[in-house]
């Protein structure tokens, strides 16, 4: 039996942080419907940080208005921490005009996407992110 191991199929994982059960069902069943990609959520910021620390998911999806701690901030705290800092992470918000993504780019978003979300445009951007 051949023991070399191949891993270009093996699965990553995304992890979304997000308050709103709408985005996040829509997000979840896109996931697990056009990819192989394993699925985690957070409905709250610290919660997602946790997450984000105990899993180290290949890619964060992070929603910008949070309660608690907005994106900005778990962005920040994600940078912070060198298990955490070089993981990609993406912005998805409403508020999504040039100079929010602007700001979002200049953040240390590697994109900043906005909602509703354009279902081809975003698995276009999660599978150029994690081929990458
Ligand atoms: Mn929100």
């Amino acid at each position: 039996m051949d023991t070399v191991t191949d891993n270009s199929n093996s699965a990553k994982t995304v992890l979304y942080i997000e308050d709103n059960p709408v985005n996040l069902t829509l997000v979840k069943k896109i996931i697990e419907k056009k990819t192989d990609y394993h699925f985690l959520s957070a409905v709250e910021p610290m919660s997602g940080l946790e997450c984000a620390n105990s899993e180290i998911p290949d890619l964060i999806l992070l929603d910008i208005f949070l309660p608690g701690i907005d994106g900005y901030e778990v962005l920040k705290r994600l940078q912070e921490n060198p298990d955490t800092a070089n993981i990609p992470v993406i912005a998805l918000s409403a508020n999504a005009m040039q100079n929010d993504i602007d700001k979002g780019r200049a953040a240390g978003f590697i994109e900043y996407l906005s909602k509703p979300i354009d279902v081809a445009g975003f698995l276009e951007t999660i599978n150029q992110v994690l081929d990458t």
